[in-house]
């Protein structure tokens, strides 16, 4: 690497949701920059007027700062090649697009929309369903290479509507090299001529990325691999404008797919298939519908990331549990891989739970707590700061903390008496009734106090612990799952215990 400070740039769109993929792109951007003591900026692109939501800019803000990849410039923050809203540098392009005509590269185009279906009508065929504005086509169409120049002077004076087009050269090859690609090699005759400047005098996407990678001194470009067919476009964009030694490093991320690796994983499957494919919820402003994210799936933001920049990427080493520091330390371009890459549900979770054990205990307290109280139940800190340890291994999101612990805060409204009700006996009755009785009379409350006595009067009654415990579970759980049974007990205390059991008793004999 030469010595250019490194500078990269995360550029969406403020259209809706953010996507996993492009959270994805916005990390390796991160661990790209960090590891090279480089600038990560974010450059909202909003050319396109008619696609632009509004909250989804501070939604992509704050998707960034709870993935902990913040960027170091952009619109919330300030820096030397501000603004970074593309519609607030509107007034820079123009002169770039008229620079272009004058070095013939580019050309004003008249055409009506009724022209240019006209033309598309015209040279339709079976081998060309969808004819483009191409090298051949512009010969036909109302544009300053077929008008003459007083026509065309005539026509911008009038104020008539136009647009400003690339001219892609006709049979030529255009080279890119790809960081994860190599070279790639594109043919112009497959290429169109693309529009730079629109009618209302914004740029299109294809001006503003060139214009504002030179200007913002981006020196690697991460992007989707979808954008790779516009690459060409971009290539001769920075030839023309007389830019190509400060072309930036491009490489163009592979997809990721769908589970059964048939196409781009879509919001559409995460809500068929039930996972998130968002970073965070989104609520539609237009319909208020809500796209559930990541975060609010229980996700920690360590996993989340993790889990991301695995979908692609690996160091060698097999290990897969890595911190955003040890990421940022381990990252690489040349070991990103070329394939898509399938997304899986149920690793994302397994990453979450690792992180989950990982995690420190007063971390999480917050986060548990919250989620206890958006689901109704003021939990207490003392409480939960027993609990968290005892069933933080048995959590693969943190929601699954509810399920996994909402009994010691309310008894359960339901038990599952299908478990014990086919093994039940009189002489159980019996046993529990009886341990109520030495329960209430215990002085001290404590977990090994509890399964002492427990396992001493199992003895005396001939039943064997083991086939009391399930039972006693049943009652103080709900169901077959939780930490230890006699730590359950001393922490919900001595009435709630008693209260269970009775109240499980009563459930079991009338199953
Ligand atoms: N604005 C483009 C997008 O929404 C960014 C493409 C690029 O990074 O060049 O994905």
């Amino acid at each position: 690497m030469n010595n250019k400070e490194v500078r990269v740039r995360f550029a969406p769109s403020p259209t809706g949701g953010l996507h996993l993929g492009g959270v994805r792109t916005a990390l390796y951007n991160y661990l790209f920059a960090k590891k090279h003591g480089g600038s990560f900026v974010l450059r909202i692109e909003d050319t396109d007027q008619g696609r632009y939501v509004p909250g989804a800019e501070q939604y992509i803000i704050d998707c960034l700062e709870w993935c902990g990849i913040s960027p170091d410039e952009g619109p919330h923050k300030p820096g030397p090649y501000g603004p970074y809203r593309q519609s607030e540098r509107k007034p820079n392009y123009r002169k770039f697009a008229e620079q272009l005509i004058e070095s013939g590269n580019a050309y004003y185009a008249f055409d009506t929309p009724a022209e240019l279906d006209s033309m598309r009508e015209q040279f339709k065929s079976e081998s060309n369903p969808s004819p483009q504005y191409n090298s051949i086509v512009r010969d036909h169409m109302k544009n300053s290479l077929t008008l003459s120049s007083e026509e065309v002077k005539k026509l911008l004076d009038g104020g008539t509507p136009h647009v400003i087009r690339i001219k892609i050269p006709t049979s030529s090859d255009v080279h890119l090299n790809d960081m994860i690609r190599g070279e790639v090699i594109f043919n112009t005759d497959q290429v169109d001529d693309k529009v730079l400047l629109k009618a209302d005098g914004m740029p299109t996407y294809h001006l503003a990325v060139v214009v504002d990678d030179y200007e913002m001194k981006i020196t690697h470009a991460f992007r989707g691999e979808e954008w790779l067919p516009s690459a060409p476009v971009h290539v001769l964009l920075w030839e023309y404008l007389g830019w190509k030694e400060n072309m930036p490093l491009w490489a163009h991320l592979p997809l990721i797919l769908k589970p059964d690796g048939k196409g781009k994983l879509s919001k559409r499957d995460g809500d068929r298939l039930g996972f998130p494919v968002f970073a965070m919820d989104w609520e539609d402003p237009k319909t208020n519908e809500i796209t559930k994210g990541f975060k609010e799936m229980g996700f920690l933001p360590e996993a989340f990331i993790n889990m991301l920049a695995l979908l692609g990427w690996n160091d060698g080493s097999g290990e897969e549990v890595l911190s955003l520091d040890e990421l940022t330390d381990r990252f690489s371009i040349e070991r990103i891989h070329k394939g898509g890459a399938k997304f899986d549900f149920e690793k994302a979770k397994w990453f979450n739970g690792e992180w989950i054990k990982r995690t420190n205990n007063d971390t999480l307290l917050p986060l548990i707590k919250q989620i206890f109280q958006n689901n109704g139940i003021d939990a207490e800190v003392k409480l939960l700061q027993q609990i968290i340890p005892m069933v933080k291994d048995r959590c693969h999101l943190l929601n699954d903390f509810i399920q996994q612990s909402s009994f010691f805060f309310i008894a359960p409204a339901e038990i599952d008496t299908a478990s014990v009700k086919p093994k039940w006996t009189e002489n159980k009755t019996a046993f529990f009734t009886k341990w109520i009785e030495v329960l209430q009379s215990l002085p001290d409350w404590d977990a090994v106090i509890i399964e002492n006595e427990f396992k001493k009067m199992a003895e005396a009654e001939q039943i064997k612990p083991g086939e009391l415990q399930l039972p006693l579970r049943i009652m103080l759980v709900g169901g077959k799952f939780g930490p230890p049974v006699f730590e359950i007990a001393s922490l919900i205390g001595k009435s709630s215990t008693v209260s269970r059991i009775q109240n499980g008793l009563q459930a079991i004999e009338q199953a």
